[in-house]
């Protein structure tokens, strides 16, 4: 059998080794580095970032443990350098796996010939064609930015460009108050930016527990990052300076704030125009690619997985996505039933803010909206002698079960090492469990996990 995969990040290139592994024929198509969004521009190097924030804060805070020493400077250039040498670590990993005997790595760009045949236009200017039972596109999203005047000028600047900045900037100016705008404020934060943040929704990470974003909304500001919610940007206005004042209007008044840089959050949207889609009459949306619960497009040969199906827009989402793809052409391409255990409902999501975030099934507010009888146990940090220890007692815990049985509906967590904590919660809910089953388990101590615990026994 043989697949072609266009698109080489976490969705295209898990795929592919996955496919390769069970003995099928792989064509992967990359128009850019491998490793994607993810690798390139997204998780990756916002985590290099994210740990040289800690460790700059690790050291302003020394003294607090006993330890004397002088006040830290931030080495820009060796921060950045620093970042690019993480990611062209693992780029060279990747790079290792896919010499794979049975894959073959193709630099260019790709097109639809036909449902079964994709034509590449390789870096060299030349085409080939490539012939292939199945087709998996996982070709990812693009910045969204906000139709308003100024969101073009120069200096507003995508999660991509602020990876390549070549000094911190005095004043940041965040638009969107989501992951990657919460992430990158905690960040430039620590690097001595003066930060402001300006949300749309009435509480910052829309899509998280209302109550876990309140608190986490606190100990960000408590950081000294500014955050305005229920502030509609209106436009952003080049001053003489080179500075720039983004207007925004909160409760019928125009404000405004002044800073160097603005950094444009709102969202990531499908890369539709990545490939001729309506060419071959796969039907899309403005919200991405159409595809059944196997990742199967309505041209029953082609999958698509990832960002370009729009949704959850996480590295580990598409590669889950892009397993399932496969399973179901090894399955034959069955019209219902499992082809495998995953469970595409059950993706955990961390946000790698200073404390970090994390979540795993149902919100509250869902269970309510949806008139599921739901019970809360709490559980915070400051009682947790691990975090207590560590000097890091900011935090909150959040179960989510059934009021009838006791199973575990979902997980909402900010606090020391929140994204590494969530997949016991997965685990559990994975499992079916139930608060009572989790209660019974031994945790060890003194351990960070004891938050889980100890919201169970609450
Ligand atoms: P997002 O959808 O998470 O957040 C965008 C925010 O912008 C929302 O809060 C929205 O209300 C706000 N907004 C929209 N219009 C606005 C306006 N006019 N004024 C002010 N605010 C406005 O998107 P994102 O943070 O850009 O991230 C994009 C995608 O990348 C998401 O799907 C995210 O999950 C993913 N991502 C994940 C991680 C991670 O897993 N750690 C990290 C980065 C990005």
């Amino acid at each position: 059998m043989r697949i072609t995969i266009i698109g080489a990040g976490p969705g295209g290139y898990e795929t592919a080794l996955a496919a390769a592994n069970k003995g099928i024929e792989v064509t992967l198509v990359s128009a850019g580095p491998l490793g994607g969004t993810c690798l390139n521009e997204g998780c990756i190097p916002t985590k290099a970032l994210c740990r040289t924030a800690e460790v700059l804060e690790n050291c302003r805070h020394a003294s607090d443990f006993g330890i004397l020493t002088e006040e830290p400077k931030v080495d820009f250039p060796r921060v950045m350098q620093r970042k690019d040498e993480v990611v062209e670590q693992l780029r060279g990993g990747i790079a290792f796996l896919m010499k794979h005997k049975l894959i073959t790595l193709l630099y260019g760009k790709a097109s639809f010939k036909d449902a079964h045949t994709v034509r590449i236009v390789l870096e060299d200017g030349t085409e080939t064609d490539v012939e292939s039972d199945y087709i998996i596109v996982a070709t990812g999203s693009q910045p969204a930015s906000l139709p308003i005047p100024g969101a073009d000028a120069e200096g507003v600047i995508t999660s991509t460009d602020i990876l390549s900045l070549g000094s911190i900037p005095e004043r940041l100016c965040i638009i969107g108050a989501g992951v990657i705008g919460l992430e990158f404020a905690s960040v430039f934060r620590s690097f001595g930016s003066e930060v402001t943040v300006l949300e749309y929704c009435r509480e910052v990470l829309p899509r998280f527990d209302t109550d876990l974003a309140k608190r986490l909304k606190q100990s960000l500001s408590k950081k000294g990052i500014s955050i305005e919610t229920s502030a509609e940007v209106k436009e952003v206005v080049p001053l003489v300076d080179g500075s720039f004042e983004v207007r925004y209007m909160k409760k019928d008044n125009l404000q405004g704030v002044i800073a160097d840089k603005v950094l444009m959050a709102v969202g990531r949207r499908p890369a539709l125009e990545s490939i001729n889609f309506a060419d071959l009459g796969i039907e899309t949306t403005r919200r991405g690619v159409c595809v059944n619960a196997y990742m199967q497009t309505n041209v029953p040969s082609v999958y698509a997985v990832g960002d370009i199906t729009g949704g959850m827009m996480l590295a580990h989402a598409a590669t889950f996505q892009g397993l399932r793809a496969l399973n179901h052409i090894l399955a034959g391409q069955p019209a219902e039933g499992k082809v495998d255990a995953i469970d595409l409902e059950l993706v955990p999501a961390a946000v790698f803010t200073s404390p970090e975030a994390a979540m795993v099934g149902m919100t509250e507010d869902q269970c309510k909206a949806e008139g599921r009888d739901c019970i809360c146990k709490k559980s915070f940090f400051r009682a947790n002698g691990k975090a207590v220890s560590m000097g890091e007692p900011d935090g909150y815990c959040k179960i989510v079960a059934d009021a009838a049985d006791g199973r575990i509906l979902g997980c909402h967590l900010f606090g020391p090492h929140a994204a590494d904590l969530i997949h016991e919660m997965t685990a559990w809910m994975n499992k079916g469990a139930t608060l009572g089953d989790m209660a019974a388990m031994v945790h060890a101590h003194p351990t960070l996990d004891e938050v889980l615990q100890a919201a169970a026994h609450s």
